[in-house]
């Protein structure tokens, strides 16, 4: 039996510390926050609503090893995510654009795919080379869908014009021809844990042998008699910086209560305006979000920033063009896999976005290994 640290109480640290406890392994999981449950956390706010502390997370996938994992730990609502853009005017059109945008947009009437792509094809302006992100929506759905749907939001939440981000960013964004409004339309399997996701954390760590402490952050003093640690903070941060920083962008969450009859019905709302915020969520929309019944419910308005604006709240890792910021992670990757003691896993650990269901992978893959290494 080996003596293991787990850093960070998120899906990455959580998954580890289930599987090397379950394989007979004592392991202590730390986390500099006073909660469980990383970026997933959720509660039950004093109105009776459900909210997540750190925006809407919604789970989607097509992979049954990970649906069956986690449905050890808890039950599901189906739940299909719908989302609108607002428009100018106070329309409310589907999101991604489908068949429907295209006619609320353009005041078309267009009825089937074949409308959709002829009409999408005339009001394209190809471009040849197509090497930025703009050239490439410019060349598949024109200006007009392009700057109502695409440039503000881009601007908001990276601070870059469509001119200056790279096509591949943008090519595998759906433009649809037919009605379909689900967001994740191509993944099988889509739910919302019945008791929350913190709850599905609790039961995830509670094990025998594992010892959980909120509140405490890693210092390398911590790696004092443990075999190995699996570590979910930041590479960089672990490194200080030495080579360099890895910059994220953030979002500041802002809440405000609403009164149960003038709220919304929908639970996501995207802007396409040219102001600070991206979307907003209603959470009572969401099945099992409305815990107890009140007069009141919770919106969440999200507003991108930059991560030192944001208490160093990581969220999104930085694709820069010349993948400068993925050369400087490799360079700390390439370090941390000398030692064969610290392995950095998850959303900080390895510079990446992941959605829950490829980071709940991503973990079981590594933490199996490492076991039939042990
Ligand atoms: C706004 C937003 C919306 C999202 N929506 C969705 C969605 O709808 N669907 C979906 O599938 N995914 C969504 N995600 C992604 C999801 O949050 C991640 O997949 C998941 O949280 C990654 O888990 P993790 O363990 O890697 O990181 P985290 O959840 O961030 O957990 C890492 C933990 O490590 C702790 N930690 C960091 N440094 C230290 C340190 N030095 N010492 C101790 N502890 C430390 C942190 O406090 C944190 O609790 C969203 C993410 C964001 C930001």
């Amino acid at each position: 039996m080996a003596k293991l640290l787990v850093v960070g109480a998120g899906f990455a640290g959580a998954v580890h510390a289930r599987e090397l406890a379950n394989a007979g392994h004592q392991v202590d999981v730390i986390d500099k926050r006073d909660h469980i449950a990383g970026n997933c956390f959720d509660y039950v706010h004093d109105c009776g609503v459900r909210i997540h502390r750190y925006g809407p997370h919604l789970f989607h996938t097509s992979n049954d090893r990970v649906v069956g994992w986690l449905s050890q730990f808890t039950g599901w609502l189906p739940y299909e995510h719908q989302v609108v853009a607002l428009l100018d005017d106070g329309r409310k059109v589907p999101l991604p654009v489908n068949l429907d945008t295209i006619n609320a947009v353009f005041g078309t009437r267009l009825e089937t795919a074949d409308d959709a792509m002829s009409y999408l094809a005339s009001v394209a302006l190809p471009r040849s080379p197509v090497i930025s992100a703009e050239d490439h929506l410019y060349s598949t759905i024109g200006k007009e869908l392009t700057d109502l749907f695409f440039r503000p939001y881009t601007k908001k939440m990276w601070q870059l014009d469509l001119s200056e981000m790279d096509a591949a960013v943008v090519r595998r964004l759906q433009i649809r021809t037919d009605r379909d409004p689900r967001y994740f339309r191509s993944d099988t399997f889509q739910a919302l844990p019945t008791d929350g996701y913190t709850r599905a954390f609790e039961r995830i760590l509670d094990h025998d042998r594992i010892s959980v402490r909120l509140t405490t952050s890693f210092s390398q003093d911590d790696m004092a008699g443990y075999d190995a640690c699996f570590n979910s903070m930041p590479i960089d941060e672990f490194y200080e910086f030495d080579l360099g920083e890895l910059p994220y962008r953030s979002i500041r969450f802002h809440v405000s209560h609403h009164l149960a009859a003038t709220a919304e019905g929908l639970a996501t709302i995207n802007y396409t305006d040219a102001g600070p915020y991206t979307r907003e969520t209603w959470w009572h929309a969401l099945p099992g979000h409305r815990v107890h019944e009140t007069s009141n419910v919770l919106r969440t308005i999200e507003e991108p920033c930059c991560y030192r604006e944001n208490s160093l709240e990581r969220y999104y890792p930085i694709k820069d063009r010349d993948l400068m910021y993925q050369s400087l992670y490799e360079r700390y990757a390439a370090r941390a896999a000398t030692d064969d003691q610290m392995f950095f896993i998850g959303r900080c650990g390895t510079y990446q976005y992941l959605d829950m269901h490829q980071v709940i992978n991503q973990s079981l893959v590594h933490v199996s290994k490492w076991i039939a290494r042990s």
